[in-house]
């Protein structure tokens, strides 16, 4: 079958090609046959080395499609059903699980040091334990979330990934409350879905930052009441919160620098919320006096920052009530073939999210 290969990190582009095998099929798993996935930037970071990802590899797990086969032993799950893929399943067993934080379990990650698929050449490993960019993959049974019939392919990709980490960031990680002042640093789609969430909490003012003109242009459409370019943030506080920062900044690049400002971006007293996945050696500076004295609350957001399924049912009644807009977030489609040309889109910030349809 076709599948999208990087053959090592550090390459900047994908090959497509027809000899790929996904393996691993057995009791607790199901087959899936892929029919639509979203270029996350995290696929892009696994690329490059920022975050680790052993090689030669298929990126991708934003996913959704029909499962094919269900192996011995797995309950609830049906040939034929539609579903989305969760790259983050909780066993619900762990310490993390019982103290109803299934989004840091780990349990599922266990499996992304082995092989889901193969070619003649050799092992090949699936992204985060899953890997979409291909026609077919095998998962454990975790993965395989149902989707009511409603929700196209597209739309359940999306909600796999970036719709939930962002509108989980704004309602789960950080509550914004109603009336508040937010920045979201960085509006690609994770951050245009955490200005949704910023919006749903009632938000009173939401700027979107970033360098790209069409992306500040798409945060207005989404709910930023104001949009500027990185150099016009320190302005915008002024104006905005006479100085003193936002209630809430929201950090959704991944980058030390951009942490940075936006820690100084935040008032005395509120939140900073960590949403990008940044490198391992990409350390953000603090100092001991300003980390006191100041009292602002740094929350990192995993995943959405709550349990996923939950998160996926409420971002599946949010946009069946028109309350967030998910279609326009997939400004560009291509098909596997188009998939280097997803990735420059990616990386000029040309859209927001690109549908790859299989
Ligand atoms: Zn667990
Ligand atoms: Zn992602």
């Amino acid at each position: 079958m076709r599948a999208a290969v990087l053959h090592e990190i550090g390459q900047d582009k994908l090959e497509v090609v027809d000899d790929v095998e996904a393996v691993g099929f057995g009791p607790g798993k199901v087959r899936i046959r892929v029919r639509a996935t979203g270029l996350c930037h995290s696929d892009v970071s696994a690329m490059s080395g920022v975050l680790p990802q052993p090689a030669p590899f298929i990126p991708g797990h934003e996913g959704a499609g029909e499962i094919l086969d269900v192996g011995d032993g797995v309950t609830g799950l049906t040939q034929g059903q539609r579903v989305l893929l969760c790259w983050l399943p909780a066993c619900g067993s762990c310490p993390a699980c019982k103290r109803g934080q299934t989004q840091l379990c780990l349990a599922g990650f266990m499996n992304a040091g082995t092989p889901n698929f193969k070619r003649p050449g050799g092992d090949v490993f699936g992204f985060a334990g899953t890997g979409t960019f291909t026609e077919e993959v095998v998962v454990d049974a975790g993965c395989a979330v149902p989707i009511p019939d409603d929700v196209p392919f597209d739309i359940a990709a999306l909600i796999g990934c970036g719709v939930t980490t962002g509108l989980g960031a704004a309602i789960n990680t950080a509550k914004v409350e109603a009336g508040s002042s937010v920045a979201v640093i960085g509006c690609g789609g994770v951050g245009i879905s955490a200005i949704q969430g910023a919006k749903l909490q009632g938000a009173a003012q939401i700027v979107a930052v970033d360098p790209v003109e069409s992306r500040r242009e798409a945060a207005l459409r989404f709910g930023a009441t104001e949009a500027v370019a990185p150099d016009a943030l320190a302005d915008a506080k002024q104006r905005i919160t006479a100085g003193e920062g936002f209630d809430y900044v929201f950090e959704v690049v991944g980058k030390s620098a951009t942490a940075r400002t936006a820690y100084e971006n935040t008032r005395r007293g509120g939140t900073l919320c960590v949403v990008g996945a940044g490198a391992m050696d990409d350390n953000l500076q603090l100092n001991m006096f300003e980390l006191f004295f100041d009292e602002k609350r740094i929350l990192p957001s995993m995943y959405g920052g709550g349990d996923v399924l939950r998160s996926y049912e409420r971002a599946i009644a949010l946009w069946r009530a028109g309350r967030i807009d998910l279609e326009s977030l997939i400004t560009h489609r291509v098909p596997l073939a188009g998939i280097n040309e997803a990735l420059e889109q990616m990386r000029t910030g040309a859209a927001l999210r690109t549908c790859i349809e299989i």
